[in-house]
């Protein structure tokens, strides 16, 4: 295999690869349970495995209570046993990309490094691609919590 084939091989695995991000989450946005708001939301994540784990919204009549579609998809994750996440995709049907909430974002850092795309599509596919650090910048993550950094027991 020449090294270029291998290229344009990987080339082609990296650009198709979101293509299975949205059909799981268009497949789990059907599902939405959404009928406070109306806003139906799907939305999938790559484990380092290369599994692909999606969730949708579950709005509660006590509102609050809402899980977003990117925690459904994480939690998935976590419990298949996958806790390194390495692309993630949000879809929803608005005229402005949808990204993950602040509390998401937040959700996304504890699994994901800052290089970790997350996509944004709509009815027609992909808008909008961010790195994770650009959403969540100067972030506070897992390295913060070491045990060094505990306070010692008095
Ligand atoms: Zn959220």
């Amino acid at each position: 295999m020449s090294r270029c084939y291998t290229q344009q091989a990987q080339m082609a695995r990296f650009m198709s690869a979101p293509d299975d991000l949205l059909a799981a989450a268009r497949a789990a946005r059907v599902h939405a349970h959404a009928p406070y708001s109306g806003f139906a939301v799907g939305a999938a994540v790559r484990g380092a495995s290369g599994r692909v784990y999606a969730g949708c919204n579950v709005e509660n009549a006590a509102y609050p209570e809402g899980l977003c579609a990117e925690a459904s998809a994480i939690g998935a994750c976590v419990t298949a046993g996958e806790t390194r996440i390495v692309e993630a995709l949000v879809v929803a049907d608005s005229k402005i990309p949808v990204t993950p909430c602040g509390a998401c974002r937040q959700r996304l850092r504890e699994f994901a490094a800052d290089e970790a795309p997350v996509h944004a599509a709509d009815a027609d596919g992909i808008v909008a691609t961010y790195p994770l650090g650009s959403l969540l910048p100067h972030s506070f993550g897992p390295s913060h919590v070491t045990p060094a950094s505990r306070k010692p027991a008095t």
